[in-house]
C-alpha cells in the first residue's frame, strides 16, 4: 500500500496538531536553545507518544506503522520529534524484557505523561560505536547499584524523569564475549541529579538538547534492572530495529518538507523573467530527489511492514536508516541549492531543516556501521571489527 495512505486519521490529526506549532514557534526554540516543551506536551495529551505502549498499560497500543507515521508527519509539517521520539523505542526494552512489576510500575505512568522516558544512555567518549567496550561500572554493594562513569550524548536527560542506562556489571576480563556483562537499568534520575548525577548540556549546531552524564557512586536499586543480570546487550540490540525504522520515517517526513519546499518555490521565483523552476538545471535535481525519497519509502514500508508481522526485519530495517537518511541529505541539498541565498536565511526555515536532517548519517548509527552490518551479516563478507 502507498505508505502515504496507511494510518490516514493518525496522519491528519498530527497534521492538526502540527499547524499549531508554526514556523515562528521551531525558530524560537532553536534560536535560543529550546526544549519545545508545548508542543511535546500537545503530543503527549494527544495520546500520540504512548501508541505504541499496550492498552493494558494506559497507551493506544498501535502497531509500529502507527509509529512511523507520526514521526513522518511532525517531519513533513516542518517539526522535529527529536525531542521525544526515543519514548517511543526505549520503551519497547521495558516492555518485552521488563517484569510485571516493572511494566505496570511504569508504563501507564509514561503512557498519561505522568513519568517522561526520554533519555537513552549508551554511547560514551571513549568507546562512541563500539558500545560492547563501555566503561561505566555498575557494583552491587549489598543493597544498590552503585554507578560510576560517564556518558556522552545521552540527549534530552534535562526534560526526562527516566533514563534507559547500559553499564558494565561484570568486567571485560571475567567474560567469554565482550557483549557479556552489560546489564540495562531504568534509573529514576529525579532524586540524583545534582547528587551522584551530574547532567551537562552539549551545545550542538541543531537543538537537540544533548547532554554528558557523570555518574559518581551513583545508588540504583536492583529492582530497576531491566531483565537479567549481564544480558542488557542483547536487550539493547532487540530494540534497534524499532528505533531504526522510526528514524527512517522521520527522514522520510524530513524528504517531503524538503521537496515540497523546493517544489513551490521553484515555481514562484522569478529570475530571468521566468520561474526557476522552468530550468531543467533546477527541476532535474528536484525530480531526482524525489525518486531517491520514493525508492527510500518503499524499503521503509516493507521494514515495517515485516516487524508488523513479528519477524525480526535487521536487513530490511538497515537498509530503510541507509536509504532513507540518504534521501533526505539529498533532499536538503536540492532545497538549499533551489533556495539560492535565501537558504540561508532563518525566516525560510530551510537552514535549520538542513541541520537537522545532517543527524540522521551519524546517530543513533552512523552510515559506516550499517554498512558494516550489510556486509558481515546479508553479504556473508569476513567481519571487519
Ligand atoms: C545529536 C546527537 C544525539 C545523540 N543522542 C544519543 C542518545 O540519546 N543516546 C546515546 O546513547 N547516543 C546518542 N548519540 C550518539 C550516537 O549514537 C553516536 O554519535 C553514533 O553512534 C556514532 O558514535 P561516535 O559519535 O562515537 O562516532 P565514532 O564511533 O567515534 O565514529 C566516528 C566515525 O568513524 C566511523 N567508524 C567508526 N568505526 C568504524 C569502523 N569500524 N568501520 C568504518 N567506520 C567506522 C563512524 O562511522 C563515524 O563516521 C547522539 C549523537 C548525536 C550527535
Amino acid at each position: 500500500m502507498d505508505a502515504t495512505k496507511c494510518h490516514l486519521d493518525i496522519r491528519d490529526a498530527i497534521s492538526k496538531l502540527c499547524s499549531q506549532f508554526d514556523s515562528s514557534y521551531w525558530q524560537t526554540c532553536d534560536r535560543e536553545n529550546k526544549y519545545p516543551k508545548a508542543f511535546v506536551t500537545a503530543l503527549t495529551k494527544g495520546g500520540f507518544l504512548s501508541a505504541l505502549i499496550p492498552k493494558k498499560y494506559g497507551g493506544s497500543g498501535l502497531s509500529l506503522s502507527a509509529g512511523a507515521a507520526i514521526l513522518e508527519e511532525i517531519h513533513k509539517s516542518g517539526g522535529n520529534a527529536g525531542a521525544c521520539h526515543a519514548q517511543m523505542y526505549t520503551m519497547g526494552t521495558i516492555l518485552r524484557h521488563g517484569s510485571e512489576e516493572q511494566k505496570s510500575k511504569y508504563l501507564p505512568k509514561i503512557a498519561s505523561g505522568e513519568l517522561r522516558l526520554q533519555a537513552f544512555g549508551v554511547t560514551e567518549p571513549s568507546s562512541g560505536s563500539d558500545t560492547s567496550s563501555l566503561n561505566t561500572t555498575a557494583k552491587f554493594d549489598g543493597k544498590n547499584y552503585i554507578v560510576n562513569g560517564q556518558k556522552v550524548w545521552t540527549s534530552r536527560a534535562e526534560h526526562s524523569d527516566l533514563l534507559l542506562l547500559l553499564a558494565r556489571t561484570r568486567p571485560i576480563t571475567e567474560v567469554k564475549k565482550r557483549t557479556e556483562g552489560l546489564s540495562v537499568f531504568l534509573v529514576d534520575m529525579r532524586e540524583l541529579v545534582g547528587k551522584s548525577l551530574t547532567i551537562k548540556p552539549i551545545k550542538t549546531m541543531m537543538n537537540h538538547s544533548t547532554t554528558e552524564l557523570f555518574f559518581e557512586n551513583m545508588p540504583v536499586a536492583p529492582e530497576n534492572m531491566i531483565g537479567d543480570i549481564d544480558s542488557g546487550f542483547r536487550y539493547i540490540l532487540s530494540g534497534m530495529n524499532a528505533e531504526r525504522i522510526l528514524i527512517a520515517a522521520e527522514c522520510i517526513g524530513d524528504a517531503k518538507w524538503f521537496i515540497n519546499k523546493a517544489q513551490k518555490y521553484a515555481k514562484e521565483r522569478i529570475v530571468f523573467d521566468r520561474p526557476i523552476g522552468q530550468n531543467q538545471g533546477v527541476q532535474f535535481p528536484i525530480a531526482k530527489a524525489y525518486s531517491k525519497m520514493r525508492a527510500a519509502e518503499l524499503m521503509l514500508r516493507q521494514a515495517v511492514n515485516l516487524f508488523d508481522q513479528g519477524k525480526n526485519p535487521g536487513e530490511e530495517a538497515n537498509l530503510a536508516k541507509l536509504l532513507c537518511s540518504e534521501a533526505s541529505w539529498n533532499a536538503a541539498e536540492t532545497c538549499m541549492q533551489t533556495f539560492g541565498g535565501f537558504g540561508f536565511a532563518e525566516e525560510y526555515d530551510v537552514e535549520r531543516k538542513y541541520r537537522e536532517a545532517r543527524l540522521y548519517q551519524v546517530a543513533p548509527v552512523s552510515t559506516n556501521l550499517i554498512l558494516s552490518y550489510l556486509a558481515e551479516h546479508v553479504l556473508d563478507l569476513p567481519r571487519s571489527y
